[in-house]
C-alpha cells in the first residue's frame, strides 16, 4: 500500500504537481541524438543532470548510453559556462573521436543564458571543431515542456542542420518516427520495405539502442542515420511527420529548409492510425500495399473477434506520451474498450482537440487532462472514484496498480523494471497484435489468480 495517502475525494491544485506523467527535456534531446550514427550527445549543464538523463535512458534500454557533460561547478553557475563547453569540445573530439556532438541544455545553463550557438562558433573560429566533424544544438530548458519536447527540439535541429536543398527530387520519402522505441522505429521500416518504398528515417535508434551482444563494446554502434542520408533526405518526395508533438517540428524546418512537403500523420498504433499512415504511403509513393501487409491486419482483426467477450466494455486508465496516447485511445475505443481516465503531463492543446474527436460522446463522460497537473497522483484520485479494469502506462503506474489491484500493461517511457519494448513493437499490424497479447495476459492472469474454484477454467 505504497500510495494509501492518496486522497479520494480531488481538489482543484493551482500550482503543485505530484508524481508528474512526464520528464525532464534533454532526455528527450539525448535519445533523439542518439538516433544519428556516430553522434555523441552532449548535456551542457551539471554532472548530476547528465547522469540522471544517461541512467534512465541506460534503465529502459539496457544498454550502455554515452554521453559527455560540461561538468558546472559553482564557478560555471556564476559566471557562464562558456569555457566549459569549449574545453569539452577539445575532449570529445580527442578523446571520443564522434563524428557529430549533440549539444542541448538543461535548465541551469539556460537560466544562466548561455549562448550556445554562440559559443560553438566561437569554437568552430578557434579550430576546435574538427573538419569534417559536426556540432548540433537543441535548447532544451526543463522548466518547460517534456521530455517529448526535447526529442522534437533535437529533431528540429537535425532537419535544421543536416539536409541540403536540390533542384532535383530523388525518388523517397522522409519518415521521422516520433519518439518511439527502437522496435518500433525497426518495423516501420521493415513496412516500408515490404512496400518497397525508398526512404530515409531519423532519428533511428534501431541497432544503437537495441544492439546485439557481440562480446565486444561499440562506443558508436551500427546503427542510427548516416549523415550522407541526413545530407539526402533534402531532395526527398514528401516527409511523413509521425507524432503532431514530437515530429512536426522537424517536418517543418526541413520543408522551410529544403521545400519537401510533409504531413503530420499519427504514429501508427492501432488498426485505424496504421491503416491511415500504409494507405497515405501508398498514394504518396505510388506503391501498393502488399498482400503480406493485409494478411497481418487481418491477423489482428482476428485476434479481437476471437477475444471480443474479454475487451469489451473494459473500463481502462492511461498516461503517457501524447503522440502514443492519442492512436493508443483510438484503437481501445475501436475494440469497444472504455478509456475513461487519461493523463499526459506533455503540455499542448492539440491534445485535448484531438482526444474529443477520436472520444466523441465518451470525452464528457471521461477524465482527460494533459500539462501542469495532469499527474499521477490526479489519475489515481479518479481511479479511486471510478475504478477501472486495466491501466496502460510507464512503469512508475505498478504502485497504483498494486494498491488497487489491477492489471497493468506496460507501454511507453520509461520502462525500468521489464524488457521486450526495445524488440516488439507496438506499431503497425505487429504492434497492435502485441498490445493485444500484452492487454488480454494482463485481464486474464487476473480472472485466473481470483476465480473461484468451481470457476477456474482451463479453456477460457
Ligand atoms: S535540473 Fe533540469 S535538466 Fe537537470 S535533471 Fe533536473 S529537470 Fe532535468
Amino acid at each position: 500500500m505504497l500510495l494509501r495517502h492518496t486522497p479520494k475525494e480531488v481538489k482543484d491544485r493551482k500550482a503543485l504537481t505530484i508524481n508528474p506523467a512526464k520528464t525532464c527535456q534533454p532526455i528527450g534531446a539525448m535519445y533523439a541524438a542518439l538516433g544519428i550514427h556516430g553522434c555523441l550527445p552532449h548535456s551542457h549543464g551539471s554532472q548530476g543532470c547528465c547522469s540522471y538523463h544517461r541512467s534512465t535512458l541506460t534503465r529502459h534500454y539496457k544498454e550502455p548510453v554515452m554521453a559527455g557533460t560540461s561538468s558546472f561547478t559553482e564557478g560555471a553557475s556564476v559566471f557562464g559556462g562558456q569555457s566549459n563547453l569549449l574545453q569539452s569540445f577539445n575532449n570529445l573530439f580527442s578523446i571520443y573521436d564522434p563524428d557529430i556532438v549533440a549539444v542541448h541544455t538543461t535548465c541551469l545553463s539556460e537560466t544562466i543564458g548561455d549562448d550556445v550557438s554562440q559559443i560553438t562558433q566561437k569554437a568552430i573560429d578557434e579550430g576546435k571543431i574538427p573538419a569534417g566533424k559536426h556540432v548540433i544544438y537543441a535548447s532544451t530548458p526543463s522548466y518547460v515542456g517534456s521530455h517529448v519536447t526535447g526529442f522534437s527540439n533535437m529533431c528540429a535541429s537535425i532537419a535544421k542542420y543536416f539536409p541540403e536543398k536540390q533542384d532535383y527530387e530523388l525518388d523517397q520519402v522522409n519518415i521521422l518516427p516520433g519518439w518511439v522505441e527502437p522496435s518500433d522505429m525497426r518495423e516501420i521500416k521493415r513496412l516500408m520495405s515490404e512496400m518497397h518504398v525508398p526512404f530515409v528515417m531519423f532519428p533511428d535508434t534501431s541497432g544503437v539502442l537495441d544492439a546485439p551482444q557481440t562480446g565486444f563494446h561499440q562506443f558508436y554502434p551500427k546503427g542510427g542515420a548516416s549523415v550522407p542520408d541526413l545530407k539526402r533526405s533534402g531532395a526527398s518526395s514528401f516527409t511523413f511527420a509521425l507524432g503532431k508533438f514530437s515530429s512536426e517540428a522537424a517536418g517543418e524546418e526541413l520543408r522551410k529548409k529544403c521545400d519537401v512537403p510533409y504531413e503530420v500523420m499519427e504514429v501508427p498504433i492501432g488498426i485505424n492510425a496504421t491503416d491511415r499512415f500504409l494507405m497515405k504511403v501508398s498514394e504518396v509513393s505510388g506503391c501498393p500495399v502488399p498482400e503480406s501487409i493485409n494478411d497481418e491486419r487481418g491477423r489482428v482483426v482476428d485476434i479481437i473477434t476471437d477475444m471480443q467477450q474479454y475487451l469489451h466494455g473494459k473500463k481502462v486508465a492511461l498516461f503517457g506520451d501524447p503522440d502514443i496516447l492519442i492512436p493508443l485511445t483510438e484503437f481501445l475505443l475501436a475494440m469497444d474498450m472504455k478509456p475513461v481516465h487519461i493523463v499526459s503531463g506533455t503540455p499542448g492543446k492539440y491534445f485535448m482537440e484531438r482526444m474529443k474527436e477520436i472520444m466523441g460522446d465518451d470525452f464528457e463522460t471521461g477524465n482527460v487532462k494533459n500539462g501542469p497537473r495532469a499527474d499521477m497522483f490526479l489519475l489515481h484520485q479518479w481511479i479511486k472514484n471510478e475504478p477501472v479494469d486495466l491501466i496502460i502506462g510507464n512503469t512508475y503506474g505498478k504502485y497504483i496498480a498494486r494498491d488497487e489491484n489491477i492489471p497493468f500493461v506496460r507501454m511507453g517511457f520509461p520502462i525500468l523494471d521489464r524488457i521486450g519494448h526495445s524488440y516488439f513493437p507496438v506499431t503497425g499490424y505487429a504492434g497492435a497484435m502485441r498490445i493485444l497479447d500484452k492487454m488480454l495476459g494482463a485481464i486474464m492472469d487476473q480472472m485466473d489468480r481470483e476465480a473461484p474454484e468451481e470457476k477456474f477454467e482451463l479453456v477460457m
